[in-house]
């Protein structure tokens, strides 16, 4: 599932390649990715107009033009990607972008997420006005008092879009295994030292996923052995435990993340 450093990875791909670029027509193979504009407003009031530097705002890319603004979501099966040759399009390429320079394409199997056309960059903010603030410029003092507001488990909080924007399972596991605090902790019960152990956490994980473009299967990682059979903690070799939480397969280490050391 796209999350944040995956999102991050295909604004990437527009800012490398898009920004700039003129829009020459859009070929929509399946409206069921639009969401909010039709097959033909897209393609109308986007003909011409020229792409500009890309944002990323949670698990959100921004695409401003000297008119509207595009804004791709990614569900669970989403990707952009460039194509600059004559490259034959892909089984799940729903729309594409065709410029002046290549094509933008945007895939998605499970249809689950898609494109909106806002009218403008104000228009745009309102679609993402009811998410948290994102998960790569949050401050450890903004966060902490995030999760002091909630008592809902730590791992539903944290991916929670109306929270903080741009953790998903994968992220959200990994840096609550690094920060060694059991994912069903009460958000709000974490003390001082774990809020900053979080916060570092987050950011760790953050910058190496960025990089990556995804959370890398380091085997050093919990990422890296979390789908294995009778996974084991790669700190500490315990048996991995499974279960759900807001309503995601979280896995954690029993020894690493013991409930017991609540403080609550
Ligand atoms: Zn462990």
């Amino acid at each position: 599932m796209p999350e944040l450093a995956d999102v991050e990875g295909f604004r990437q791909v527009l800012a490398d390649h898009a920004d700039g670029r003129r829009i020459e027509r859009v070929n929509v193979a399946d409206a069921g990715v639009l969401r909010g504009v039709t097959a033909r407003q897209l393609g109308r009031d986007l003909r011409g107009r020229i792409l500009g530097r890309p944002w990323r705002y949670g698990k959100w890319v921004v695409a401003p033009t000297d008119g509207p603004v595009i804004l791709f979501h990614f569900g669970m099966t989403g990707s952009l990607r460039w194509a600059g040759g004559h490259e034959p399009p892909a089984r799940y390429d729903r729309v594409v972008f065709v410029t002046d320079a290549g094509d933008l394409r945007y895939a998605d199997m499970r249809k689950l997420a898609g494109i909106t056309l806002a009218n403008d960059p104000a228009d745009a903010s309102r679609v993402l006005r009811g998410l948290g603030p994102d998960a790569l410029s949050v401050s450890a003092a903004e966060l902490g008092r995030l999760l002091g507001r909630h008592r809902g488990a730590i791992k539903a909080v944290l991916i929670d879009q109306h929270v903080i924007a741009g953790l998903g399972n994968l992220l959200a596991d990994e840096i609550l295994w690094r920060a060694r605090i059991h994912p069903r902790r009460p958000a709000r019960s974490l003390n001082a030292g774990e809020q900053h152990a979080l916060y570092r956490a987050l950011r760790r994980v953050l910058t190496d996923s960025v990089r990556a473009r995804r959370v890398p299967p380091r085997s050093s990682w919990l990422t890296g052995v979390r789908d294995q059979r009778e996974a084991r903690c790669p700190r500490c070799r315990t048996l991995l435990c499974r279960g759900r939480i807001g309503g995601r397969t979280s896995v954690w280490c029993p020894r690493c993340q013991a409930l017991a050391a609540a403080g609550a």
